[in-house]
């Protein structure tokens, strides 16, 4: 099978950003390449994930739908299929903007496949991009090593959805990233199936003060509790962390590693007759202070990360409620990087305007995110210091924080996205925002023969396809 060398979009990396990307650039109209150094699409979400919340935060607190487009399109086939829950609206979450919309991670990856038949994208697998092309400050491609050996493949616009910049580094284009010693940890996640859930629930009703609490706003904790002590339904919980007499114990008798604290989320698995329920553990490794831009950095996060999960495994089946007879059905392949580079781009989105609820006229897309809750090595695991977006609402994303300065024809989407810390736009719904944003934009620059920047100029065409394509961009708090 042979391809084109020539396309009038690139989307390097096939994880959650882009599979949207390629996705929309190819509803746009564009001939669109997709370029992935592993055998699977999905990245975070299903081959080194799935994320513990994958999906969530589609709804603000106040129950309005913020979110559409892909990743609404993906979840409504996973349901209708049998491979999805519904958005929660349960009474312990309802209100909290921390709301669930749980896919089966795997049928995820297989539905990604299907769509990328079926929006004619070309697919290069087991490639490494590893530079850029370039005529003076424009990307007019990139190169790419294979088994076959170096591709040079030619594309009027280039968007980067490797996760951690790397294509825009290789661009020159500026970025930003916290010391090392600073970053978010990194963190290899698994799954275990065996779990006694009936055990697990009467544990939390009997000690729902020792559960880390949605923040439903006008709820007081005592209220929480009670709501706590009257579910029924594991599913209600989605996400369950805390534990902290258990942690106490464990810690006492030297049998934790302290770098995270105790906690799991939970997968659906099977046709929704005969559900069952999964708990993947995505807290139980936290590797802190390690460079996603190092290999000898990542070795030892690869090394360290699988020394901490089997010292949690083993306190989970001695300690946690129902995990006695807990088996590991799946171990990610791999390092899940929280925290890298982020481009400096024609706006920097800030924490402020996460606060504020800012609306922007170049608004491509929503998020109800608070800001700042960056992971922390150590049992408390999750930072405090968030902000949320005032009048329980959202807040837009601007087109330009795709568009990194200094360098043309080329887009960011996903994690790498142009934000200062506190606002880094790194969860799945995210993602997928901006890399439907990134593609959409994409095939219009090619189709119209302009550059990214200079889309920015009038973005009016580029938010009514945006809107066709089911982005929800309005008509929300
Ligand atoms: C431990 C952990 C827990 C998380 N928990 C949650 C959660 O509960 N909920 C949530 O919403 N989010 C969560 N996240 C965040 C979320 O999972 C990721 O940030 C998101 O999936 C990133 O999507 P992405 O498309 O930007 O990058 P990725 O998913 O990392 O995709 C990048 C893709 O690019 C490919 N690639 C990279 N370089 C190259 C190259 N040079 N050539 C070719 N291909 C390349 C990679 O193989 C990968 O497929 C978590 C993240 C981590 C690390």
């Amino acid at each position: 099978m042979s391809y084109a060398s020539e396309y009038d979009v690139i989307v390097c990396g096939g994880g959650t950003s882009g599979v949207a990307a390629a996705i929309a650039s190819a509803r746009a109209g564009a001939k669109t390449l997709l370029i992935e150094r592993l055998g699977a699409l999905g990245g975070q979400m299903n081959v080194s994930g799935p994320p513990g919340f994958s999906y969530a935060w589609l709804f603000n607190q106040r129950g309005e739908q913020i979110i559409g487009g892909i990743i609404e399109e993906t979840h409504k086939r996973l349901l209708d299929e049998g491979h999805a829950l519904p958005h929660d609206h349960t009474e312990y979450r309802e209100g909290s903007g921390f709301t669930f919309s749980y896919v089966d991670p795997d049928w995820w990856g297989l539905l990604i496949f299907n769509m990328m038949d079926e929006n004619d994208v070309d697919l290069l697998l087991h490639a490494m991009v590893v530079d850029v092309l370039k005529e003076g400050d424009k990307v007019t491609g990139v190169a790419v090593e294979t088994v076959g050996g170096r591709l040079e493949l030619k594309a009027k616009v280039v968007i980067d959805c490797t996760g951690e910049a790397y294509m825009a580094v290789r661009a020159g284009a500026p970025t930003d990233m916290v010391p090392r010693e600073h970053l978010q940890p990194h963190t290899i996640a698994f799954t275990c199936d065996g779990i006694d859930w009936d055990e697990v629930l009467d544990w939390v009703r009997a000690h729902p003060e020792e559960i880390v609490h949605p923040d439903v706003p006008g709820r007081s904790p005592e209220e929480t509790c009670k709501v706590l002590r009257r579910i029924e339904n594991v599913w209600d919980l989605g996400e369950i962390r805390g534990f902290t007499s258990i942690l106490k114990k464990v810690m006492d008798n030297n049998e934790w590693h302290g770098m995270s604290g105790m906690g799991f989320f939970l997968m659906p698995k099977g046709d929704p007759k005969n559900r069952r329920v999964l708990a993947h553990l995505q807290h139980a490794s936290h590797v802190p202070g390690r460079s996603p831009y190092d290999p000898w950095d990542l070795t030892y996060s690869e090394r360290e990360a699988r020394r901490q999960i089997q010292i949690a495994f083993k306190a989970f089946k001695k300690y946690m409620p129902g995990f006695k007879n807990a088996y590991i059905t799946r171990m990610c392949t791999e390092l899940r990087i929280r925290e890298g580079k982020r481009i400096v781009g024609d706006y920097i989105l800030t924490r402020q305007d996460v606060a504020d609820a800012k609306k922007f006229p170049d608004v491509i897309g929503k998020s109800g995110f608070p800001a700042g809750g960056h992971h922390v090595p150590g049992t408390d695991t999750i930072a405090t210091d968030v902000v949320w977006p005032k009048d329980r609402g959202s807040h837009d994303i601007p087109y330009r924080c795709l568009v990194p300065q200094k360098v043309e024809n080329l887009l960011v989407a996903g994690k790498a996205i142009s934000t200062d810390r506190d606002a880094y736009h790194r969860f799945l719904q995210q993602t997928m925002v901006t890399g439907q944003a990134a593609g959409v934009a994409a095939a219009l620059c090619a189709k119209q023969n302009i550059t990214p920047r200079e889309l920015e100029k009038d973005v009016s065409e580029l938010q009514k396809i945006l809107q066709e394509q089911g982005a929800i961009l309005y008509g929300t708090h």
